[in-house]
């Protein structure tokens, strides 16, 4: 029976270090505040965003708030966050996506100064990562490489197969184990024989955004499974892209949803905002 890594907990580790790390930086005088634009009224991004203000609050750095009408037009945004990319105490600039249809994603996201970009969606950021060079890694991603090293699993010389090739999750997430020296498959809708090549992982990780999709066929005994899709399924419970009762008798570690990958993403969010307070005013020169 596979142990269950627990996010919630792990979370809250990084979230107490951070905590202590916000107060030993006021103390020479490194202070910062994350701005969170939300388009719209989505409820689902309403939480996130309310979210990400509390856990702001709760390791001790400042929040600011920008809540837009749904018909915002894209210059009012892209002048908010060149306002914004301009403003000395903001060290953390995140736009809740998904955007309403008639404004350009990769448009806005271009737009944030990569020394604010605590997202890691920002080409410059993403570029960084592919080269490895330090920069803003995204969230999610970067949340499993913690959930695996705090949990003491082993990444290098393993073979992780990531299910899924989005630029927020599936691609950083490929990047980042190869950094930490797995070899790596990455698959896709169009992977031929998805059960077979999964079944080599030693770490299988799941983001595809299909509920309960992947049952015990695509698992070997002893794999790491993390599952990072989250969904309600008909009885409005959430539950994640991986049929969690087959395969955690396979498995030797498993993420439940929730209470698995979701809460690291907000903690790592936290850590990126506090490597941007890290940098000091003179991000620009530090690189
Ligand atoms: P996405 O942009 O929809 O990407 C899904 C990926 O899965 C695509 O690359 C797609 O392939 C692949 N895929 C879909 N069906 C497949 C199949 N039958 N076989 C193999 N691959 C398949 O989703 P995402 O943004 O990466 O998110 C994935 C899931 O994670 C969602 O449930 C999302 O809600 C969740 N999520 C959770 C968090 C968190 O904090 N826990 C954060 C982000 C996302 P193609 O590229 O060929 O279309």
């Amino acid at each position: 029976m596979a142990v269950r890594i627990d996010g919630k907990k792990i979370s809250q580790q990084i979230k107490d270090e951070l905590k202590e790390k916000v107060s030993a930086l006021r103390q020479e005088g490194k202070e910062g505040t994350l701005a969170v634009i939300q388009v719209g009224a989505d409820p689902a991004s309403s939480v996130y965003v309310r979210n990400k203000k509390n856990a702001c609050a709760y390791i001790g750095i400042g929040s600011l708030s920008y809540e837009l009408k749904e018909d915002t037009s894209e210059e009012e945004l892209l002048r908010l966050v060149e306002e914004l990319n301009g403003k000395e105490e903001v060290k953390g600039i995140l736009v809740q996506l998904p955007l309403p249809s008639h404004i350009c994603e990769a448009n806005v996201i271009h737009a944030i100064s990569p020394e604010k970009d605590v997202d890691g969606f920002h080409p410059q950021s993403v570029g960084k990562l592919a080269i490895g060079e330090p920069g803003f890694a995204p969230c999610t991603p970067a949340g499993i490489i913690q959930l695996l090293k705090r949990s003491g699993i082993e990444i290098a010389g393993k073979h992780c197969v990531v299910i899924g090739r989005s630029n927020i999750v599936g691609k950083p997430m490929a990047l980042l184990t190869l950094k930490e020296n797995a070899t790596v498959t990455v698959t896709h809708s169009k992977t031929k024989n998805l059960p077979e090549i999964c079944r080599q992982a030693d770490i299988l990780i799941v983001a595809m955004g299909k509920p309960r999709f992947i049952g015990a066929e695509y698992v070997k005994e002893g794999a790491v499974v993390i599952d990072v899709g989250i969904h309600r399924d008909a009885g409005n419970k959430l539950c994640g892209d991986v049929k969690f009762e087959e395969v955690e008798p396979i498995a030797s570690a498993i993420t439940p949803v929730p209470g698995g990958v979701g809460p690291m993403t907000i903690a790592m969010l936290m850590d990126n905002c506090v490597r941007g307070i890290e940098k000091g005013p003179n991000t620009m020169l530090q690189g």
